[in-house]
C-alpha cells in the first residue's frame, strides 16, 4: 500500500529521533530520514524504529543539493519537516563555520530543492505539500526579569547558534513570500527528554552526580529557561504541520520556566531518592560554579497563546512528572549513554 511519504531532517538527533518514533509507531506514513549522522545523530536513538520497512535513511548533509534533488526525486514527499541543524550553543562559539554551512548554507539549499519539487507537483499535490521549518525561541534574544516572547517579538540574536538559526527562520519565509512555497515556522522553547545529547544541561547534570564529578553550573545558576518535554515538541510540530496557517509561525513553550539552580537541584532530589550517593550526602553537595558562558541570555519565556488557541493544542506532560521520567530513563540508559559519547 502507498502511504504519505514525509521527509523529516535530522531524524537522528534530540528531537528529529522522537518525531521519527513517533511516526513510524503512531501514524501509517513512511519517514524519509535525511540525518548526515554528525557527533549528535545517532540511529540507537530510533531504538527498533530504525530497521522498521517504513523508515528510510539517507546519510547526506543537507547541503548537498544533487542529494536533496534526489531524494525529492525518488519519494516525491508530501511534506517536510526540517530539524537538522548544528544546534550547540557551546560548539557555536568555539566552532561557528558548520553552524553556517549547516544552518544557512543547508537550509537554503533544502528550501530550493524543496521549491523545484514543489514546481513540479500536479495542483491536487500542491494544495496539500506543507514545508515545517523548526526553530528556536533563541533568535529572539534574551528577556530581563518579566514580559515573554510571542511570535511578533523583534529578533535579536546573540550567539553564532541563534544568529544562524534567525537567518534560516528568515530564508524560509521569504522562499514563502518570494516563491509561493508553503512554509510554517515553529520557534520553541528549551527541550528536555529521553536521548538527548548527553553534553546539554540536563544530561551532563545527571551524568557528573552518577561519576560523583563536580556538576557544572554557569555563573550563580541564575539564568531562567522555559522548559518543554520532547514529546510535546513533537505533538505541537504535528498539530502545525496538518492544521497550521501557511505563511504563519507558531511559538510554542512549556509554561515551566526555571532557574538553572533549581533545575539542578529539582534533578538532584530525584537521583537522592533513586540513586543514593554510595558516600551518603545529597548529590547537590557537587554543585559547582562556573565562570559565565560569554554573552548568556539570562532568561527565555515563551508565550504559547497562540497554538493553544488558534490549534487547539496542548501540553501533556508536567515539569515535574517529565523531569522525574527523563531521570528515570537516563538511569535505565548508560549503554546508550555510553555508546553515543565514544
Ligand atoms: P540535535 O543536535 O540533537 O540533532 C541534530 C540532528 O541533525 C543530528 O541527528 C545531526 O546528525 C543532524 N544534522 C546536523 N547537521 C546536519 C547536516 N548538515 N545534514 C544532515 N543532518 C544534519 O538537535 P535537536 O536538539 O534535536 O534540535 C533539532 C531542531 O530543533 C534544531 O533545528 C534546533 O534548532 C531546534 N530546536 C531545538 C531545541 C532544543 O531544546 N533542543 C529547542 C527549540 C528548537
Amino acid at each position: 500500500m502507498l502511504t504519505m511519504h514525509v521527509l523529516v531532517t535530522g531524524g537522528c538527533g534530540f528531537i528529529g529521533s522522537a518525531l521519527v518514533r513517533h511516526l513510524v509507531r503512531n501514524t501509517d506514513w513512511t519517514v524519509v530520514n535525511v540525518d548526515c549522522l554528525t557527533y549528535a545523530g545517532h540511529l540507537e536513538s530510533l531504538e527498533e524504529v530504525a530497521t522498521h520497512p517504513r523508515h528510510l535513511l539517507i546519510q547526506k548533509h543537507i547541503a548537498d543539493r544533487e542529494a536533496m534533488d534526489a531524494a525529492f526525486a525518488e519519494y516525491q514527499p508530501a511534506a517536510v519537516m526540517h530539524l537538522a541543524a548544528e544546534s550547540h550553543v557551546d560548539r557555536s562559539l568555539t566552532g561557528p563555520a558548520e553552524f553556517i554551512n549547516t544552518n544557512i548554507v543547508g537550509t537554503y539549499t533544502l528550501l530550493e530543492a524543496a521549491r523545484t519539487h514543489y514546481g513540479k507537483l500536479a495542483a491536487s499535490d500542491k494544495a496539500k505539500f506543507r514545508f515545517l521549518h523548526v526553530s528556536t525561541d533563541e533568535v529572539f534574544g534574551a528577556l530581563g526579569a518579566t514580559g515573554q516572547f510571542t511570535e511578533e517579538t523583534r529578533y535579536d540574536p546573540h550567539s553564532p547558534y541563534s544568529a544562524s538559526k534567525a537567518s534560516a527562520d528568515h530564508l524560509a519565509r521569504a522562499w514563502n513570500h518570494s516563491y509561493g512555497l508553503p512554509v510554517l515556522v515553529t520557534n520553541c522553547s528549551n527541550n528536555y527528554g529521553p536521548f538527548q545529547f548527553p553534553e546539554k544541561l540536563i544530561p551532563v547534570v545527571i551524568r557528573k552526580a552518577l561519576a560523583e564529578e563536580p556538576i557544572p553550573v554557569y555563573a550563580r545558576g541564575e539564568n531562567v529557561r522555559d522548559w518543554l518535554h520532547v514529546q510535546d515538541h513533537v505533538s505541537a510540530l504535528l498539530r502545525v504541520l496538518e492544521t497550521g496557517v501557511i505563511g504563519e509561525t507558531y511559538a510554542i513553550g512549556g509554561r515551566a520556566e526555571v532557574r538553572n539552580i533549581d533545575l539542578v537541584h529539582v534533578i538532584c532530589k530525584v537521583l537522592d531518592e533513586l540513586r543514593p550517593r554510595p558516600q551518603g550526602g545529597t548529590h547537590a553537595d557537587l554543585i559547582t560554579f562556573v565562570s559565565d558562558r560569554p554573552g548568556h541570555d539570562f532568561r527565555y519565556a515563551i508565550d504559547c497563546s497562540k497554538i493553544e488557541r488558534e490549534l487547539g493544542w496542548k501540553q501533556s506532560v508536567t515539569f515535574e512528572q517529565g523531569m522525574r521520567a527523563t531521570v528515570e530513563w537516563y538511569l535505565g540508559n548508560q549503554a546508550w549513554v555510553n555508546a553515543v559519547l565514544k
